[in-house]
């Protein structure tokens, strides 16, 4: 039995979390691997009616859980997500970018993970005025540099790909920063011979992702950035429904979708749940790999496949050019389970 807490978020936060439920009740019922789900409120709801947007009860019930599933939340995500990453140190975002077939896609042939720094750099809320003008501080540590390169190269190591990490800095203008950075990358580097290793400036970065998105396998970059690219590369495999990511710390993780709370279509059942239903995926495979249980890779993989299969088949949501609402796309998933 897994204890899972549930942020519900907002926007379209709240219908996410539904198909979320009913995707694992289905596998509590049918596929013998059980979840306890404790919904939890944050975001500018629970701001709006308990004063905070991340109450301490729903800290307090985080901390008993096995993992964390969180919807996005809206304006107040910065003092969300920001602070329950360093609270409970969840130094790597994980971003997959993966083609799925027949999707409105620039290409169908990338299979690429963005490891994104978590804790440090521009998002530290570490922000001043000082006369007229604002100043903002960016921390980049050796520590984390080197253990979210560490990430990285495990990563590559354990991918079934190219078995290769890009460094993504831009140290020839922040010389000190990401000067720091990119020496840590360089000599995390030499304990893995086996991994190729390449450095890319960040704006290089950008346009390579649209130009040859192909010859990526992992890249690892500082907070900002990773942010950024990751956003790029999702589009890249077919927009933000289909984006997962993982928070992942020594003993915690944290999974939700890239995206935000999508005001615009919230409310209109029209939202792609598949961006929430691929983190529990990435959740399935991270307690599976914490709790030696070959019965969540079984099922994270079972998850996946009917994902890809039933877009593969044209039944999906208006996102990705299809005309299922998101409640009919959990159904067709969940009849498939
Ligand atoms: P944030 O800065 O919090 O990440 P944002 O302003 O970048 O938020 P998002 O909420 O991430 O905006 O979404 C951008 C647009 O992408 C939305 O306006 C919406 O049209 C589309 N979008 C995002 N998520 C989904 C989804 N799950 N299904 C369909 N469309 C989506």
């Amino acid at each position: 039995m897994y204890k899972i807490s549930l942020i519900t978020g907002d926007g379209i936060g709240p219908e996410l979390s539904d198909s979320a439920i009913s995707v694992l009740n289905t596998i509590n019922d049918k596929l013998d691997l059980k979840f306890e789900i404790t919904t939890l409120p944050a975001g500018d709801k629970a701001l709006h009616e308990t004063g905070k947007a991340l109450p301490d009860e729903t800290i307090q019930t985080i901390k008993n859980s096995d993992v964390c599933l969180k919807a996005p939340v809206g304006e107040s995500a910065a003092d969300v997500i920001v602070v329950l990453r360093r609270m409970l140190d969840l130094y790597a975002n994980i971003r997959p970018a993966k083609s799925y077939p027949h999707m409105s896609a620039l290409r169908d042939d990338i299979d690429m993970v963005i490891v994104r720094e978590n804790t440090e750099d521009l998002y530290t809320g570490k922000e001043f005025s000082l006369g007229n003008a604002a100043v903002a501080l960016r921390i980049i540590s050796e520590d984390a540099s080197k253990r979210i390169a560490k990430y990285a190269f495990e990563t590559a190591k354990q991918r079934n790909n190219m078995k290769k990490v890009t460094c993504v800095h831009k140290s020839n203008v922040m010389r000190m920063t990401d000067g720091l950075f990119a020496k840590s990358c360089i000599e995390v580097a030499k304990n893995y011979p086996d991994v190729l290793f390449e450095q890319m400036y960040v704006d290089a970065c950008a346009m390579n992702l649209i130009r040859q998105p192909e010859k990526f396998d992992v890249i690892v970059t500082t907070n900002l950035f990773g942010d950024i690219l990751s956003d790029e590369s999702s589009q890249v495999v077919g927009g933000l429904g289909m984006a997962p990511a993982a928070n992942i710390g020594d003993n915690f993780a944290l999974f939700e979708p890239v995206h935000g709370a999508a005001f615009d279509i919230a409310g209109k059942n029209i939202a792609n749940p598949s961006s929430f239903l691929l983190s529990i995926k990435m959740m399935l495979d991270w307690l599976g790999a914490k709790h030696h249980d070959t019965k969540c890779f079984t099922v994270a993989q079972k998850l996946e496949s009917v994902i890809f299969d039933l877009v593969k088949s044209g039944v999906k949501t208006k996102d990705i050019g299809g005309d299922r609402s998101t409640s009919e796309f959990t159904r067709e998933i969940t009849n498939k389970l």
